[in-house]
């Protein structure tokens, strides 16, 4: 059993606008946990209270280490429609260093679960996008399977989020059906805690034990260590550097030329 992870993918400060800790309060938190490395994944601006919408690419002003711990700055960004339309622009997207795309009923009137299903598998088709956040939520119920096997296809991940233990009303049984279709289908996982306080940083015990009692492997859970994390960060990296030169070639944007590789890359 994964007794901690060492990457908290998945976190949100005081800037989401419903949240109680500072970014160096949380990375404290990581700190004081043993943890190498978080995710800063603050709500896209669509979220009532959040940040403004060039809160993504004004994290190009913060550091790559605080408290000692790898920051990795990315986004929760909100999927807007059925087709997996988000409400970060492309520019953003191609600057940031982790993507989250999730449901969320403040921002989209949830469907039925084949739209849902659509919003999905629409937003996964964004070479940006690394993983669907808290998919469990049975406000917005989709076809896991047809979701997951999508993800893993694209080599991208699904998350075990720890608030669904927690927070998210008859969440555990929807969280352990996913986590048991992931395992099925050898999807890589993230879990994460979705840190709206700095206590919560890496505090995943609930996930981790669940996983545990349904004999999940470890090695499908991509932020255990920052290393494990790092090569899924580089194989992201050449997807999305590729899918970027595509896109540049295609539309001759001068909007997109000044792409900003992650910092130092994934190890740094
Ligand atoms: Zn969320
Ligand atoms: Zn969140």
């Amino acid at each position: 059993m994964l007794e901690s992870v060492k990457v908290d993918t998945h976190t949100h400060s005081v800037l989401s606008g419903h949240a109680w800790s500072t970014l160096r309060e949380n990375a404290a938190a990581a700190a004081r946990r043993g943890m190498e490395a978080l995710c800063l994944t603050e709500h896209g601006h669509s979220i009532p209270g959040a940040g403004p919408f060039f809160l993504a690419s004004a994290q190009k002003m913060l550091p790559e280490r605080i408290e000692g711990i790898r920051m990795f700055y990315g986004v929760e960004a909100n999927i807007m429609d059925f087709k997996g339309g988000l409400d970060i622009d492309d520019k953003s997207l191609f600057g940031l260093e982790f993507v989250i795309a999730s449901l969320h009923d403040l921002c989209l009137q949830p469907g039925t679960p084949r739209e849902n299903t659509e919003a999905y598998l629409g937003s996964l088709r964004h070479p940006c996008v690394d993983v669907i956040g808290h998919m469990d939520d049975r406000r917005t119920p989709s076809e896991f399977a047809t979701v997951i096997r999508e993800a893993g296809r694209l080599g991208k991940l699904i998350e075990i989020n720890n608030n669904s233990l927690l927070i998210r009303k008859g969440g555990r049984e929807r969280v352990e059906e996913v986590a048991r279709i992931c395992a099925e289908f050898g999807v890589g996982v993230t879990v994460a805690s979705d840190a709206h306080f700095d206590e919560m940083i890496g505090a995943v015990g609930p996930s981790l034990e669940l996983l545990d009692r349904i004999g999940f492997p470890d090695q499908l859970v991509v932020n255990r260590d920052l290393a494990t994390f790092a090569e899924y960060l580089a194989a992201r990296e050449a997807r999305v550097e590729e899918a970027w030169a595509e896109s540049f070639a295609a539309t001759g944007s001068i909007r997109l030329k000044g792409r900003r590789a992650p910092r130092g890359g994934p190890t740094a």
